[in-house]
């Protein structure tokens, strides 16, 4: 599962070439790409069975007076089946809570909508020892009150603050080390069988070059690609070496 997150780029007329240049053999069977509300309904029009396509955040609420915000039914209607929640930007520019993430998450699911539930420790909290106290947090408190049936529509995202933007990849091992602790707690929470079913990507500056060790871990179901998914040849380049590891 590869999942590219333009975050704010691209306006429709952008997204709309990047999508012309797509070659026509790719299937949205694992590809998805996390597009800008502004663009959604023109990319999922254009898409069509080459990928699926989605929000980059999303609100709790099903309707009401929530100036700026987007509701599941609303990004439904423009052709999205997906959102990602709790990208540590939202969380740390917009405030967002795990509890206010868990409620983004009850939402999408009770709706049929698939959530992305985005965690990662900053570099701070690896220095000082806390990195896996923090995911616990994050992973426990954003799936509370999730049914077995309706956690199997999740993926996790694994995205180490330190290595968003930054050109600075986690080392396999060290991102291994870290699915691996996601995937005993969802086992502990839920069962063995539920836990190897949930997808955990790795994020954090994935590139052509980087995705080949990630890929082949074990605990590494796919990846979050922020920079490298705005180009057509990085992420076409992407997918494609992680099918070759993963199909
Ligand atoms: C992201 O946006 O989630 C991300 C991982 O960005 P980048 O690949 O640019 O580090």
């Amino acid at each position: 599962m590869i999942v590219g997150n333009w975050k704010m780029h691209k306006t429709i007329a952008e997204a709309l070439e990047f999508l012309k240049k797509l070659p026509s053999g790719l299937c949205a069977e694992d590809i998805y790409l996390a597009v800008p509300f502004t663009a959604l309904s023109s990319v999922a029009d254009a898409a069509g069975t080459k990928l699926k396509v989605g929000a980059q955040n999303v609100s709790e609420h099903k309707e009401g007076a929530y100036t700026g915000e987007i509701s599941i039914r609303m990004l439904k209607e423009a052709g999205a089946t997906f959102s990602l929640v709790g990208h540590s930007e939202r969380r740390t520019y917009y405030h967002e809570t795990n509890q206010s993430i868990a409620h983004k998450l009850k939402a999408c699911l009770q709706q049929g909508f698939k959530p992305i539930l985005c965690i990662g420790e900053t570099a701070s909290e690896r220095k000082a020892g806390h990195t896996q106290a923090v995911l616990e947090k994050q992973l426990s408190e954003g799936i509370q009150g999730l049914t077995s049936e309706e956690v199997l529509c999740l993926a996790v995202a694994y995205e180490p603050v330190w290595a968003i933007g930054t050109g600075h990849t986690a080392t396999a091992e060290m991102a291994q080390e870290t699915h691996k602790l996601c995937r005993e707690l969802l086992k502990k929470r839920y069962t063995a069988d539920i836990a190897a079913k949930i997808p955990i990507l790795y994020g954090g500056s994935v590139n052509p070059n980087s995705i080949e060790q990630i890929i082949q871990q074990p605990d590494i179901d796919g990846a979050l690609v922020g920079g490298a998914s705005l180009e057509v040849d990085s992420f076409v380049k992407i997918v494609t070496i992680a099918r070759e590891y993963k199909s």
